[in-house]
């Protein structure tokens, strides 16, 4: 009998060193994975600026015209067609709603929306090395349910992005909190955030915002 309560003593600090190991192991394993999936949707967003890149010298310096259109646009310029999707996507319809079902393919992606005049303009504007192409799945996502308002889509965090000149540009952009006329409460990343570091002018994403005023964030919603 006593041997056999050793024997379990043994066992439970077996078990626990094994506990101890997977807590320490399990957040760098995963750490790992999300560096490896950056470093994917990275050449990826590389690979769709380029293709919009080659497309504006064949087309007067336009970039494509239409958001989500453009993609299509784009085929012909792209070796592979399976760069639309980023690893980090949870979403069956992909985080691109409407490139998605265009395509007819997952798109997680989002070129910059050239068909929003005042957007674009503003963006243009403050912003010459402006973002080509964004990927907002490397941060908090705090909600299963996108929002499909692309201007106050439900994330916060780390957004990746290729900028005109090339440039891999990765940072946290910060929640944005907004509220309508009837008072309803809106939060997520503010789509100008993704293509520049810039203050948002006035103007650039009212359209768009339908008449979203942005608020303080409160404690809550934060
Ligand atoms: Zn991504």
């Amino acid at each position: 009998m006593k041997r056999s309560a050793v024997s379990l003593v043994e066992l439970l600090i077996v078990i626990g060193i094994i506990l101890v190991l997977v807590g320490i192991l399990l957040p760098i394993l995963g750490n790992a994975k999300l560096r490896s999936n950056e470093t994917v949707c990275a050449s990826n967003l590389k690979q769709q600026s380029t293709a919009m890149i080659l497309y504006s010298e064949d087309h007067q310096s336009q970039l494509p015209p239409l958001l989500p259109a453009n993609i299509l646009a784009l085929s012909p310029y792209l070796r592979s067609k399976e760069i639309w999707v980023c690893p980090q996507d949870r979403y069956d319809r992909g985080s691109n709603i409407d490139a998605t079902q265009r395509l007819m393919k997952r798109v997680s992606t989002f070129p910059v929306p050239t068909v929003l005049e005042e957007f674009f303009n503003a963006l243009v504007e403050t912003t010459p090395n402006h973002g080509l192409v964004t990927c907002y799945l490397h941060g908090h996502q705090r909600s299963p349910v996108l929002n499909p308002n692309y201007a106050i889509n439900d994330f916060s965090g780390r957004v990746l992005t290729v900028r005109k000149d090339g440039s891999l540009w990765t940072r946290d952009v910060k929640h944005r909190c907004y509220t309508d006329s009837k008072g309803g409460s809106y939060g997520g990343r503010s789509f100008w955030d993704a293509y520049s570091d810039q203050p948002m002018p006035k103007g650039a994403l009212d359209e768009i915002n339908a008449g979203l005023t942005e608020i303080e964030c409160g404690p809550s919603t934060r």
